[in-house]
């Protein structure tokens, strides 16, 4: 069913997790641990991540460096499979543009189609870790707004080749992602309003927003959206801090920031426990006035813990 079906079905706010592919090797029973937690709280819809191809270099005889590209987390799709067979949950896998060709993004989107798989969040992807900036493929996307176009356009029966004749439309919802704390590259929040604005005019039916830790900045990006003319679900994402480490690294992957008031209890913490004990409460506080504002969907990045996640639904729904 698409998301926005179950939004517009439900008189209330809908729980949906977020998961990432197991690192190579380990098997799917990794992911299923993960889930099973919250499946008393009737997820609306499980996200799985995609991560593409890194470049490592590998010491060879003779000691030079051979560069080797490998993905350290593929799987995405066959998770969604996975999921919505075991669970009967609608499963949206990521797709990007980075990594892909326009052809190779028909064939996987033909994929997911087969599978019964009817939503999807379309996204640009984040360049390699190793280069400085995005590069799109030779004849790939350079922008999640090319790739919304493509989608739409297979949603209307046309495909690539401009030859084929009475296609099957395929029938994917479409969701982007949106920033209210502004996307890094973008130079200001105005000019990132009006791609995301492009995004939902080429077909993007719902959004779903970035991790952020002060509402206050949830309400304003909504606020901006509705007078720029945006007018589908927006649902937040979030995050709950679960360690020392990440006080530095969310801000510095995510581009976000931790408010001060949230950041002076966690100063006090003396270990990842109590960090963690001050990251859930902070979420409970934050869920449940997301909820008393009537959102469409809490969207939990659980990246892993599920405990934590569990400890806030728990308190909110
Ligand atoms: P875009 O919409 O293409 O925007 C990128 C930047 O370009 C913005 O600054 C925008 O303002 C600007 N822009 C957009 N269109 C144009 C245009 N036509 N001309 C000029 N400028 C333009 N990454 C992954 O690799 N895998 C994932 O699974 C994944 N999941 C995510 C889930 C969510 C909910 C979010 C918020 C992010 C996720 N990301 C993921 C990260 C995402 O890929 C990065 O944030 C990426 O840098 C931008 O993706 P986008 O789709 O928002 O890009």
């Amino acid at each position: 069913m698409k998301l926005t079906k179950k939004i517009e079905n439900s008189k209330k706010t809908l729980f949906s997790i977020e998961i990432l592919p197991p690192l190579k090797g380990k098997s799917i029973q990794s992911i299923y641990d993960g889930i099973d937690p919250l499946m008393e709280f009737k997820p609306a819809f499980v996200d799985v991540t995609y991560h593409r191809e890194e470049y490592i270099y590998k010491k060879r005889e003779g000691g030079y460096l051979e560069k080797v590209s490998i993905r350290k987390r593929p799987g995405t799709v066959g998770i969604c499979a996975a999921i919505m067979n075991k669970y009967d949950v609608e499963a949206v896998p990521h797709i990007i543009c980075g990594g892909f060709t326009r052809e190779e993004t028909e064939n996987a989107l033909i994929d997911l189609q087969f599978l019964g798989i009817d939503n999807v969040l379309a996204l640009r992807g984040d360049s390699i870790k190793t280069e400085p900036a995005f590069v799109p493929e030779p004849n790939g996307h350079a922008y999640g707004l090319d790739l919304v176009k493509q989608i739409s356009e297979m949603n209307r029966g046309m495909y690539l080749d401009d030859e084929m004749k009475e296609a099957a439309p395929t029938n994917f919802c479409i969701g982007v992602a949106g920033y209210p704390e502004k996307h890094f590259e973008a130079p200001n929040m105005t000019s990132d309003l009006k791609y995301l604005k492009a995004k939902v005019d080429a077909g993007a039916e719902y959004i779903v927003t970035q991790m952020f830790f002060d509402n206050k900045k949830y309400f304003e990006f909504v606020d901006l959206c509705r007078k720029s003319g945006i007018n589908v679900p927006i649902i937040p994402g979030l995050k709950i801090l679960g360690s020392k480490k990440q006080i530095v690294t969310l801000p510095k992957i995510f581009h976000i920031d931790i408010p001060q008031a949230f950041y002076e209890e966690l100063e006090k913490c003396k270990d990842d426990k109590q960090i963690r004990e001050v990251g859930i409460r902070w979420c409970i506080e934050q869920s449940k006035e997301l909820v008393k504002a009537n959102v469409p969907c809490l969207h939990f990045y659980t990246m892993g813990a599920s405990e934590a996640t569990k400890a806030v639904a728990k308190e909110v729904f």
